[in-house]
C-alpha cells in the first residue's frame, strides 16, 4: 500500500495489526509491537480504537499460561464476525455458499446441486436468495459485510471479474463480477477457484507462514494455485497461470476437455480413472451416486488387492508425479497440498504419488512437505472470501 498522509499510515498500521492476529491468533500488546514493529504508543493508540469500534476485545487474565515470572498478559483478540465477506464457489456440479468471518470461522454455509447445464443467470439467482436470506436474519448492530468473492472454475480474469472460459458449464466470457455487483449491491470478486484454496490456505490453513506453497486440486478436473514469497499468487500474464491439468504428460495419449491430447487432467481426473478401470475390468459402472464417490470405491479396491485397481492408480499416481515433480523443479516450494478425490487423500495412494515425484525430480523431493488441505470441500469458498479480506482490511 502506497502511504502518503496521516491517514493512510493510520489505515496502514491497522491492516498490518489485523493481518497480525489473524495469522497469529490471539496476543498481547507487547507481541503486536514485535509483530508489527510499532512502538507501545502507537499499539495502545491503535488498539484502543478498535477495542472501542467492537473489533477487538480483551480475553481474561489468565487465557494463556505465562511463560515466565509476572501476570499472564492480556491477549487481544479479533471478533469472529467484526469483519464477514461472503464466498462462494460455482463448482462443475454444486454451488458452495458460506458467510466466513475475519478470523476464518464459518458463520453461515448452505450447498445445492448445480446442474451442468445452469446458466450464470440461474446461478446468480441462488446467490442473491441465499445473500437475501443471510442478511434478512442479521441482528444486531456491528456486523461488517466486505463484500462477496466468487470462484469459478477454468480462466477467470480476476482483475475485470470475467470467468473468460469455463469447460466444465459450458461459460464463455460471463462477466460474473458485475452480474453479482449489480444484483447484491456490494463489492464482488472473482478468480479461479484452486488459485483461490491455495489462498485460504496461506491465510487461515495449517500453512498459513509458509508462503511457498502450491495448492493441487484433484477431482473433476485438475488445477493449481502456487504462492510464491514476495509475489503472492501467481495469475500469469493473461490470468492462465496454474494449469497444471492441461500440461502434457503422454503424447497421443486421451482425448482431454481443452481439445488437445494426453493432458494430465485426461490422466488423473475422477471421469478419466473410473472410465480407465470400467474399461480394463470390464465390468459394470462402479456404484456411486457421483464420479467422486466411484473413485473411493476404486482406491477402495486398490486397497483390498484388486490387481486392475492397483494398476490404474499406479499407473495414474506415476503421471499425476510427473506433473508434481515438473512444478517442484520449476519453483521448488517449501509445501504441496493435494486435495480432491480419494486418490490423493488415502495414505496408499497418496504414498505412491510421493514416490514417483521422487523418481521424476531433480535433486531432493523429499525436502518438500505433502500436507491435506485444511478445509476440504470448503477450501475454494472460504478462498473467495479471503480475497475480499483481503481487498477490504487485510
Ligand atoms: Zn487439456
Amino acid at each position: 500500500m502506497a502511504v502518503k498522509n496521516q491517514s493512510d499510515l493510520r489505515d496502514n498500521n491497522i491492516r498490518m495489526l489485523l493481518q497480525a492476529l489473524v495469522r497469529s491468533g490471539p496476543l498481547s500488546r507487547s507481541e503486536l509491537c514485535r509483530a508489527i514493529g510499532l512502538t507501545p504508543p502507537a499499539v495502545t493508540g491503535l488498539t484502543k480504537q478498535l477495542l472501542d469500534d467492537g473489533i477487538l476485545f480483551e480475553q481474561k487474565p489468565g487465557a494463556r499460561q505465562p511463560t515466565g515470572a509476572g501476570r499472564p498478559p492480556i491477549l487481544l483478540q479479533l471478533r469472529d464476525d467484526a469483519y464477514t465477506a461472503l464466498g462462494v464457489e460455482i463448482g462443475v456440479d454444486r454451488l458452495t455458499m458460506g458467510v466466513i468471518g475475519i478470523t476464518g470461522k464459518f458463520l453461515h454455509v448452505q450447498t445445492l446441486r448445480l446442474d451442468a447445464t445452469a446458466l450464470p443467470e440461474q446461478v446468480v439467482d441462488a446467490i442473491y436468495a441465499f445473500y437475501a436470506n443471510y442478511t434478512a436474519n442479521l441482528q444486531g448492530p456491528g456486523v461488517h459485510l466486505c463484500g462477496i468473492g466468487l470462484a469459478a472454475t477454468g480462466r477467470v480474469d480476476s482483475t475485470s471479474g470475467i470467468n473468460r472460459f469455463a469447460p466444465n458449464l459450458g461459460w464463455r466470457d460471463v462477466p460474473l463480477g458485475r452480474m453479482l455487483q449489480d444484483r447484491l449491491q456490494i463489492p464482488a470478486s472473482v478468480d479461479n477457484n484452486v488459485r483461490l484454496m491455495a489462498l485460504a490456505e496461506e491465510w487461515f490453513g495449517k500453512a498459513r507462514n509458509s508462503r511457498s506453497l502450491v495448492f493441487v486440486q484433484v477431482s473433476s478436473g485438475v488445477g493449481c494455485g502456487i504462492l510464491l514469497p514476495g509475489i503472492g499468487l501467481v495469475r500469469g500474464t493473461y490470468h492462465g497461470a496454474g494449469e497444471l491439468g492441461h500440461c502434457t504428460v503422454v503424447p497421443q495419449g486421451p482425448l482431454c476437455t481443452c481439445g488437445k491430447q494426453g493432458c494430465l487432467e485426461a490422466l488423473v481426473s475422477n471421469k478419466a480413472l473410473v472410465k480407465a478401470y470400467e474399461q480394463a475390468s470390464g465390468s459394470s459402472a462402479l456404484p456411486s451416486n457421483d464420479r467422486q464417490g466411484q473413485v473411493a470405491v476404486l482406491v477402495q479396491r486398490a486397497q483390498d488387492g484388486d490387481p486392475i485397481a492397483k494398476d490404474i492408480l499406479l499407473n495414474a499416481a506415476e503421471h499425476l508425479g510427473i506433473g508434481l515433480a515438473t512444478i517442484v523443479n520449476l519453483i521448488e516450494p517449501r509445501s504441496i497440498i493435494l486435495n480432491g478425490n480419494a486418490f490423493v487423500r488415502t495414505p496408499l495412494t497418496r504414498g505412491w504419488i510421493q514416490e514417483a515425484v521422487q523418481r521424476h525430480t531433480f535433486g531432493n523431493a523429499t525436502a518438500v512437505e505433502f500436507l491435506d488441505s485444511t478445509f476440504q470441500d470448503k477450501q475454494a469458498m472460504v478462498g473467495a472470501a479471503t480475497a475480499v479480506f483481503r481487498k477490504c482490511v487485510l
